[in-house]
């Protein structure tokens, strides 16, 4: 794995706000500004502290010279026939990361990366094949929400807002917990954007030290990637079950304070003749409780070289309909921005299979032609 090299100024998206209050304490300045900056930062959205009318010049003064306010770029997106855009953003050292906005009938959600790459490696993901380049910083994670919003509000209406959020782009969130943790926290603060806990959710693929440590993280919604009921079949699309198997997975899911969380969701990646067979049925019973569990089918999103195969669609409506006869909550999730390559890694792989960062029409024509 690559190290961060100090290539640029703390950035201002990095602080929360206690950490704000703290920086401008420590430098004499009043702590009651940092409420103010959260406002024009993350409610008001102005990204230039000139009109900043209510902020100290010597405060924006030291921010000027001490700290960045500088956003990732977008570099890349596309919409899809069903809504659904995909970007390509930008980190400041090259990395390029991968977000998903989705709009459902009252919400705009976002798919949000948490690492470039992957180190998991499961078999039927496509970042798993990148390996881990490295963890994104928190300000990287705030800053990709901050510029999608940015760039929506200028391209597509002033009216667009982001209302939700999942953790389900590259990256195992879990992997990189004290970043995505400061930034979930970021994402949440009143004074700022006022996502409630139920608007976010942290998808794992089942790293048990961190959810046992859970307790200090946010009280988000919390999704388990769990894609079989039988360990022989987990370890072949998750190499991480040989080390974290479902008997330790559950014992540590079970210490998860459910208070908040209410009920987790599993999420099952539907595979033809893999993992869609009664026994499968029978297994998901076995392990999960029905009033603790929400169960989310995903049909398997072929991409190009995969070894798997998308079950048909009756299979898929057989599948859901015998969990819910026996009174599971279960739903299918259509794959969105199929047009696109909306699942996870795909078009971060094909624009670097391209090295195209000057053409983007080339990539944009050439993503067309794949659809
Ligand atoms: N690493 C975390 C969070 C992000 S993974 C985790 O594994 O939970 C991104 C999401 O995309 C997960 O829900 C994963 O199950 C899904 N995914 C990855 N490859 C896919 C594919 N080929 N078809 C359908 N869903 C896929
Ligand atoms: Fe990583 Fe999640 Fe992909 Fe597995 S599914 S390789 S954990 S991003």
């Amino acid at each position: 794995m690559e190290t961060i090299k100090p290539i640029r100024k703390k950035s201002l998206y990095s602080f929360t706000l206690s950490e704000l209050r703290d920086y401008l304490a420590e430098k004499g300045f009043a702590k009651f500004a940092a409420d103010q900056i959260y406002q024009w930062l993350y409610k008001n959205a102005e990204q230039n502290p000139e009109l900043w009318t209510n902020v100290a010049k010597k405060i924006k003064d030291d921010f000027q010279s001490n700290l960045s306010i500088d956003l990732p770029t977008i570099i890349w997106n596309g919409l899809s026939t069903d809504g659904t855009r995909k970007f390509l953003v930008k980190m400041f050292d090259g990395q390029t990361v991968e977000a998903v906005a989705i709009p459902a009938r009252d919400r705009l959600t976002l798919c949000l990366s948490s690492q470039v790459g992957c180190a998991i490696g499961c078999t039927f993901c496509h970042t798993g094949t990148m390996g881990l380049k490295r963890h994104l910083t928190a300000d990287e994670i705030v800053g990709q929400f901050m510029a999608i919003s940015y760039w929506l509000k200028a391209n597509v209406s002033t009216e667009m807002k982001l209302t939700n959020i999942v953790y389900m782009g590259q990256g195992e969130p879990l992997h990189n917990y004290e970043n995505v943790r400061v930034a979930t926290i970021i994402f949440m603060e009143d004074k700022g954007l006022g996502l409630s806990q139920r608007k976010i959710t942290l998808s794992t693929s089942g790293l048990v030290p961190q959810i046992e440590k859970m307790w200090d993280f946010p009280p988000v919604n919390i999704a388990i990637s769990l894609h079989a009921a039988h360990n022989n079949i987990r370890t072949e699309l998750m190499p991480i079950n040989k080390a974290y198997d479902l008997e330790r997975l559950f014992a540590a899911i079970k210490k998860v304070p459910l208070k908040a969380y209410r009920r987790i969701t599993y999420e099952y990646i539907l595979i033809s003749d893999l993992n869609d067979r009664p026994e499968d049925i029978q297994g998901l019973i076995d392990l999960l409780d029905k009033d603790k569990s929400k169960i989310n089918l995903i049909p398997y999103n072929d991409f190009p070289g995969s070894k798997f195969k998308r079950p048909s669609n009756s299979k898929v409506i057989w599948f859901q309909e015998e969990l819910l006869k026996r009174g599971y909550v279960c739903t299918t999730r259509t794959t969105k921005g199929q047009d696109i390559l909306a699942a996870c890694g795909q078009l971060k792989s094909e624009y670097e299979k391209l090295n195209l960062w000057d053409h983007r029409e080339k990539l944009t024509s050439r993503l067309e032609s794949l659809s």
